[in-house]
């Protein structure tokens, strides 16, 4: 709605707050968690070490956090998706390796898909194995297929009487791979025919492990996550039964995109833990290190990034709760947009603010902690954590990838309408009414963002002006679209950085909404004061501002150019960068 200049604040007001009976269910799990990864898990060691303690492994799986999510009936925890995103949170201000290893298991592993599409025997059979401790996880990405999974060529043929299909194929950084059970493994079977043509065809099947066929050739390595059991794994005529394939023949992709919406959100979850511990420390450090005189927190540059950090984390709690609470009231709730916001702000957020507590802890950010503990020095994990969250603007969906897939459902209603209007394969005959049906609703459309947007709902009078600045830029931004639209045509699509911009001024928008919201709902049920306002009136002038900015460089902007000299460069055309100095 945003990219249409609808701006429903009953949509998401008031804030769907965690109720106090979920709340109370999820404590029990998290305070054990919590007392645990304090007590008997130490990260460095195992970024040290690049392993595990198997009996840190055995513990979680007997408190259960292998089955948070996992109904009771098959042995899991049964818990919301509101408290598995507070687990990821905790998990993620601890230990990542330990937040990767459940995140892979439960959040696209075995798990969720058969949640979400497993049939009653799939889910009797696999469910209480993995949420007992079976590790699972997720086989989509190959050498060739990284992004963009069209390629694929891992492939299963059916067997002569059809009870089960024959699997053969490699696949590259399957994290858990080398300790998994059971895999999710997502291969090409044969075409279908479709209006005479064929149409490629991806299944998702469970695979064991165990299977004979199924081979784990090299543990992956990685600059940070140390202890990621990441694998590449073969298969060569594995014998996967055909009760094995989850949702049915050819749904394959339908199970990747539907499961790795809802796993989204763990990843945003963890990166506002690590965010929160980045914010801790930057605290500490900001007002005990003197420097010039006084505290360096009290120097504006470094007072200005502490500011930046903990309105980060707010408004990366408020977006992806808020989706979080959406699939607790339906599972299978459309989320696609606000997961893919969540996690591209909030990865990219998080690598920002783990940056900037490495800039605050000066040369020790820098330094490791064994060499801070041998010099006497407090061993704060900063050097950690930045190899740790590097991936998480990559791995998915990269950051790049979550632009595209938002700006393609930022025009998709456009394209619904334009999409006749705009096909030149169609007689000119065929295109005159979609054109005079399009022309009449854009124009209604179009004038009703030019209306004044009234008097808006009552909020608290600091924030009242931001939510009428949002309702009013949604607009702007819907009539920015469509003049792009206008000028670019069919090949709008192709402008990257441009759509960028637009999904980046969404996604700012939704993080003040759903920031807004929030607050405005705590102050109404007398949970927070003036401290929460004054959080929250600057998270909304720091959005503004990068609203403002996008709009901006929407109008000048160094795009061409840039994409000229890049032609050059990669054509091996331009060499004005000189090889010696
Ligand atoms: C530590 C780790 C763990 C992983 N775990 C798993 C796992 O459990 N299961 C699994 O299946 N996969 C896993 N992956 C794979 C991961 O999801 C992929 O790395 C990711 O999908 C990107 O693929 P790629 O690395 O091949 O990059 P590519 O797709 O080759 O992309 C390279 C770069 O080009 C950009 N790019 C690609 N296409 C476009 C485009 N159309 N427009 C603009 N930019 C574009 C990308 O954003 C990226 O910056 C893991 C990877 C790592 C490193």
């Amino acid at each position: 709605g945003l990219f249409m200049g609808r701006f429903d604040w009953g949509a998401i007001h008031p804030f769907p707050l965690q109720s106090t009976e979920d709340r109370d269910q999820g404590d029990a799990f998290l305070e054990r968690l919590s007392t645990f990864l304090h007590e008997k898990v130490d990260p460095d060691e195992i970024d040290r070490t690049g392993e595990i303690p198997p009996d840190v492994i055995e513990e979680l799986a007997r408190m259960g956090a292998f089955g948070i999510k996992v109904p009771p009936a098959y042995g899991g925890l049964g818990l919301s998706q509101t408290n598995y995103c507070r687990a990821a949170t905790l998990l993620g201000s601890w230990c990542a390796n330990l937040a990767a290893l459940l995140s892979a298991h439960q959040s696209i592993g075995v798990p969720q898909p058969l949640i979400l599409f497993g049939t009653e025997e799939q889910k009797r059979r696999y469910l209480p194995r993995v949420a007992k401790g079976e590790i699972s996880a997720f086989a989509l990405t190959e050498s060739s297929v990284g992004s963009d999974p069209a390629k694929m060529e891992t492939h299963a043929e059916p067997t002569a009487d059809g009870s089960a299909f024959v699997l053969n194929g490699e696949k590259l950084w399957c994290t858990n791979g080398t300790k998994a059970g059971v895999i999710v493994v997502m291969a090409r079977t044969p075409s279908m025919m479709v209006n005479g043509r064929p149409r490629n065809q991806i299944t998702a099947f469970v695979v064991e492990t165990g299977w004979p066929g199924v081979e784990i050739v090299h543990r992956c390595r990685f600059m940070g996550l140390k202890a990621l059991y990441n694998a590449v794994i073969r298969f060569k005529d594995v014998r996967v039964p055909r009760e094995n394939i989850l949702l049915g023949e050819g749904k394959g992709l339908r199970v990747a995109l539907v499961t790795l919406n809802t796993g989204r959100l763990t990843l945003p979850a963890a990166c506002a833990g690590l965010a929160k511990r980045c914010l801790d420390i930057s605290r500490r450090w900001a007002s005990s290190r003197e420097q010039w005189g006084q505290p360096i927190g009290r120097h504006a540059a470094i007072a200005d990034k502490l500011a930046r950090m903990a309105t980060a984390i707010f408004a990366m709690e408020s977006m992806a709760f808020a989706a979080a609470s959406q699939v607790d009231r339906d599972k299978k709730a459309d989320i696609r947009i606000e997961a893919a916001m969540a996690k591209m702000w909030g990865s990219e957020a998080a690598w920002e603010i783990i940056n900037e507590a490495m800039q605050i802890r000066g040369g020790r950010g820098y330094e490791t902690v064994e060499s801070l503990r041998a010099r006497g020095e407090e061993p704060v994990p900063v050097e950690r954590f930045l190899r740790d969250a590097r991936i998480n603007t990559i791995f998915e969906g990269s950051s790049e990838i979550m632009r595209l897939f938002l700006a393609r459902e930022a025009l998709d209603p456009h394209l619904k309408v334009a999409a006749p209007v705009l096909d030149s394969r169609l007689p000119l005959g065929k295109r005159i009414v979609p054109a005079l049906q399009a022309g009449l609703l854009y124009a209604g459309w179009y004038l009703r963002l030019l209306l004044p947007t009234g008097p808006g709902p009552r909020v608290n009078p600091l924030l009242r002006p931001h939510l009428k600045y949002a309702r009013r830029t949604s607009r702007r931004l819907a009539r920015t679209l469509f003049h792009s639209m206008l000028r670019h045509g069919p090949k709008l699509e192709r402008q990257q950085l441009l759509l960028g911009r637009l999904v980046e001024i969404g996604t700012e928008l939704w993080l003040m909404s759903t920031s807004l919201s929030r607050a405005q709902t705590l102050l109404d049920r007398g949970e927070a004061g003036d401290d929460l306002l004054t959080l929250v009136d600057c998270l909304c002038h720091q959005a503004r501002t990068r609203i403002e900015t996008g709009f901006l460089a929407h109008r000048r902007n160094a795009d061409r150019c840039g994409y000229r000299l890049s032609r050059g460069l990669l054509g091996g055309r331009i060499k004005t960068v000189p090889d010696r100095a």
